[in-house]
């Protein structure tokens, strides 16, 4: 299936015969493209920011007796800063994925508190938007893991619910236990995303809006963000959801007990 890149050697026996060693190289091309993809992506998601931080600085420098102009460059400067700072956060967050080795690190986790931390989290954002946060049920069991790691992708997930919901509506925080696994799903009443679109999201940088993202603060990141952290705990992160009747994201992991019999997939790929 695909393409094979090899790296043949050839080393020269005796006079009528040559040695032909190949090795196959396949997954550490890909594995080096995924790697300068991700350093040019977040080179140019860099330079916006900074850039306009830099040429704001030098209206700001051009006309200091304008008031009104003074006022307007600082307020778009602290804009472009927090931008920058959440940037800069997310990658930190994806590169501390990178070296997580949840087996070795992991411990009970009780998910009933990860999500209360989460929605204590995304309050203020969600006051903001008069958006109300409805938690229901509860995960009788805990999980294996590392209960900051969760917490930031359920974050994720609601403060993604509040930025793509309009005002006054709700987002609906649900846990549930189904055969071994606890379940916990995020449905907001906003504008829902299509099928196409579905398939793409959990890509990194990939925006469906890039412009209405940047401005309600996204960076693109957050969920790549979820779906490394819920598969670093052997489970795996869904999304239902039909343009103009919202999206609920769902996300399943293992109860500890049923999980220490199969072990965690500590890995990351992609
Ligand atoms: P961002 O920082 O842009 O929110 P994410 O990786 O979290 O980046 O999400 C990628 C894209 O998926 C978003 O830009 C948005 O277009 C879409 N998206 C994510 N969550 C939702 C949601 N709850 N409702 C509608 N669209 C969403």
């Amino acid at each position: 299936e695909g393409t094979i890149i090899v790296q043949v050697r050839v080393a020269p026996l005796g006079e009528d015969y040559v040695l032909l060693l190949a090795d196959d190289r396949t997954e550490i091309t890909r594995t080096e493209a995924i790697r300068n993809d991700f350093v040019a992506n977040v080179s140019h998601e860099l330079k916006t920011p900074v850039g306009a931080i830099s040429l704001l600085a030098e209206a700001l420098e051009a006309s200091p007796d304008d008031e009104e102009a003074v006022r307007r460059f600082a307020q778009r400067m602290h804009k472009e800063s927090l931008r920058l700072s959440a940037l800069v956060q997310d990658i930190i967050e994806l590169s501390r994925l990178q070296g997580a080795d949840i087996v070795q690190q992991g411990h009970a986790v009780d998910l009933n508190n990860v999500i209360a931390e989460a929605v204590d989290r995304s309050k203020l954002q969600a006051e903001a938007k008069h958006i109300e946060l409805v938690t229901g049920g509860t995960a009788p069991s805990p999980v294996f893991g590392d209960a900051d790691l969760l917490v930031t992708a359920f974050r994720n997930l609601i403060d993604n619910a509040v930025r793509y919901s309009p005002e006054h509506t709700k987002v609906g925080i649900g846990l549930r236990r189904t055969e071994g696994l606890v379940s916990v799903s995020v449905s907001d009443q906003g504008d829902g995303i299509s099928t196409e679109e579905q398939e793409r999201i959990f890509e990194r940088f990939y925006r469906v809006d890039a412009a209405r993202s940047r401005q309600t603060g996204g960076t693109g990141l957050g969920l790549s963000i979820v779906k490394h952290v819920i598969s670093n705990h052997g489970g795996e992160v869904t999304v239902w959801s039909q343009q103009g009747k919202g999206s609920t994201f769902t996300v399943r992991l293992p109860e500890m007990e049923s999980q220490q019999n199969q072990g965690a997939d500590g890995g990351i790929e992609d």
